[in-house]
């Protein structure tokens, strides 16, 4: 845009105001009312997350808040460029576990770390590392980014407990931001970081929800419909049809590898909170094609998203997949979920749950794992190796993931159970209870299930008092073939990638039995996979233990004959298989019990006779299954 235009654009765009007859409800949204009680592995992962990671970090890590305390020392402390973002990182992920366990030891824990927390705001509003009169100008840091995750945590921790502490001390925050960058257009877009400092643009726009102040919604405005312009420009290239990787090549020359980093996601976040407070188009065609964009040309046969830390248009290609740049993708789709109330959206958050997000996590405790990648071995985030270790006195543990990876299953606060104006949204598939209300109306969902070891779910619908909503069940895109039935009674409309809507009046014990499609679906690979296969057994990527070599065994897709392996305790895998194969038989697993112990594995098989499928909205993970007369006798 020419400069000349640029700033009337601007002043026009600050005049206008955003008032309530423009805003636009989400398709779905979290279920607030909802209290859960999970079993089996994922139970056993909030509980570790919880007790061994969460508790006690300020402790085990006291740089995590003294950082900011010292902001003002001379000499000053040594610092990773981007650890302003620890402390904020970490009370996002911890406020979104706390919703899922309602563990009061934990909130009370969270209470005194933002009792301390709260102390190291500047006076002047600013609430980084950097000496108090210097942050943001500071031509070389991420200080911005390390704000938005610091006001995203503090506007989390107020929704859940309505501390009025929070609250303020973000809108201090984005008080000094406004103070410095608001009617100052180009300013902000000037900074090199652009594509990590735009997030704030997302948690400006929470802060306004809870404030109603308007110059938090102008900022938002400013940076998405001018400063993104200079910088990036997102949002119109994606509308122009190009595919979210392309904005790293379009900026090559300067910056390439910058504009398409995994942190740029965050930027899409704002545009869907964007479209919901202004009911405009542009906001959620953006987001949208931006989502879509990423899964088919970024997410990983894993669920994983990026490539070496960036967006590359390169799903086949073998590398780091950093835990953050999965985190954001999980927190991206939980936006898509809401924004479009497609189930597929839910899909792929299952997917990216059950297979890399555990493979991050440690189920016996401890520092999680950086990378997970498609083919090899994770890298541990604490490996001597590992160049993430500055002056970490006294933060040891703290790092970009190991603060974040918690979020990735806090996450799931969010999708799990979600409500509209019809009633009822389940997406979790799990042994588990989930109470909440409808109506004023306790209602309790309760699953029987192994799953994901086995496709049959059997849930209880139990309300205190007979009563009449939509509960909508999610039909998983890969399930080719669904039955659902309720108290016996086969129910019609169950399509793959939908939602199955039962309108009726519930009276406690109704029984709803769930069968999903749990036979083998494939994906070929091309590029840098061609030739290989990877293998799926309803959500759970199956891998081979070992290494790539001579003595692999080779697979035939119409000839695998799958059995499924008892367990014999909950350490053993979540889904182990028998299959034939050219060394006669081979087992299979889970990619997350891989992960557990350090071993290589490979997810790209070589199987043979496995169906191609394109990939379409309707199946991302492009996965086909044999047809039952070409599968061998
Ligand atoms: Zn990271």
């Amino acid at each position: 845009m020419k400069k000349c235009c640029f700033f009337v654009f601007v002043t026009l765009l600050v005049a206008r105001t955003v008032t309530g007859s423009d805003t636009v409800a989400p398709a779905l949204e979290r279920d607030q009312k909802a209290v859960y009680s999970f079993e089996g592995r994922f139970h056993r992962y909030l509980e570790v997350i919880s007790d061994r990671w969460l508790k006690g970090m300020r402790e085990r890590n006291p740089a995590i808040v003294l950082n900011y305390r010292d902001r003002d020392q001379v000499p000053p402390r040594s610092f990773d460029f981007f650890a302003g973002e620890f402390a904020g990182k970490y009370l996002t992920g911890a406020v979104e576990i706390y919703r899922l366990t309602k563990d009061q030891e934990l909130k009370q824990y969270l209470e005194g770390f933002v009792d301390e927390f709260l102390n190291y705001q500047a006076s002047n509003g600013y609430f980084g590392l950097y000496p108090s009169d210097q942050g943001y100008k500071v031509s070389e840091s991420w200080d911005i980014w390390g704000e938005y995750h610091v006001m995203l945590g503090l506007l989390f921790w107020y929704e859940e407990t309505r501390d009025a502490r929070a609250l303020n001390a973000a809108r201090r925050q984005a008080d000094r931001f406004c103070s410095i960058y608001l009617g100052k257009p180009g300013e902000l877009s000037a900074l090199r970081y652009y594509y990590t400092n735009f997030a704030i643009a997302h948690s400006l726009q929470i802060l306004y929800r809870h404030s109603t102040e308007q110059k938090y919604m102008d900022m938002a405005r400013q940076i998405l419909d001018v400063e993104l312009q200079q910088s990036g420009d997102y949002m119109d290239l994606l509308l122009e049809g190009k595919e979210f990787y392309e904005i790293g090549l379009i900026h090559r020359e300067s910056d390439w590898i910058h504009a398409a980093r995994w942190e740029a996601q965050h930027i899409l976040m704002a545009l869907a909170e964007m479209y919901w407070s202004t009911g405009q188009e542009k906001y959620k065609n953006a987001f949208q094609k931006g989502w879509y964009s990423i899964v088919k040309t970024d997410r990983h046969n894993t669920g994983g998203v990026s490539t070496n830390e960036a967006l590359i248009g390169k799903p086949y290609r073998p590398g780091g997949i950093e835990a953050c740049a999965t985190v954001g993708w999980t927190a991206l789709t939980c936006e898509m979920l809401k924004l479009t109330g497609s189930s597929i959206a839910a899909d792929e958050l299952e997917i990216t749950l059950l297979n890399t997000m555990y493979g991050y996590q440690p189920l016996q405790g401890g520092v999680i794992n950086f990378g997970v990648p498609m083919d090899g071995m994770v890298t541990p985030f604490m490996a001597p190796a590992f160049w993430q270790h500055g002056d970490r006195t006294g933060g040891e543990e703290l790092g970009c993931c190991t603060v974040n990876v918690s979020r990735g299953f806090g996450l799931v606060s969010e999708w799990a159970a979600m409500r509209d104006k019809e009633g009822i949204t389940l997406n979790w598939y799990g042994a588990s209870e989930i109470t909440t209300m409808v109506d004023g109306v306790h209602v309790q969902f309760k699953q029987q299930t192994e799953y994901p070891r086995k496709g049959q779910i059997l849930l209880s619908v139990n309300p205190q008092e007979a009563k009449q909503f939509a509960l909508k069940l999610r039909v998983p895109y890969w399930s080719q073939r669904t039955t659902v039935k309720i108290n016996g009674t086969a129910q019609e409309g169950v399509r793959a990638g939908t939602y199955l809507s039962m309108d009726r009046t519930w009276t406690s014990g109704d029984q709803v039995e769930i069968n999903l499609d749990m036979s083998l679906h494939y994906w070929s690979g091309m590029e840098e996979m061609s030739g290989k296969t990877s293998v799926y057994r309803g959500p759970v990527l199956m891998c081979f233990l070992g290494v790539r070599n001579a003595a692999m065994p080779g697979f035939d897709a119409t000839d695998m004959e799958p059995q499924l392996v008892e367990r014999e305790g909950t350490a053993d895998p979540l889904v182990r298989i028998k299959v034939k194969s050219s060394n006669g038989t081979t087992f299979l697993r889970d990619l997350d019990s891989a992960t557990e112990n350090n071993q290589p594995y490979i997810t790209w098989l070589e199987i043979s006779n496995a169906p191609v499928t394109e990939f379409s909205e309707q199946n991302p993970l492009r996965s086909g299954r044999v047809k039952a007369s070409q599968k061998k006798p």
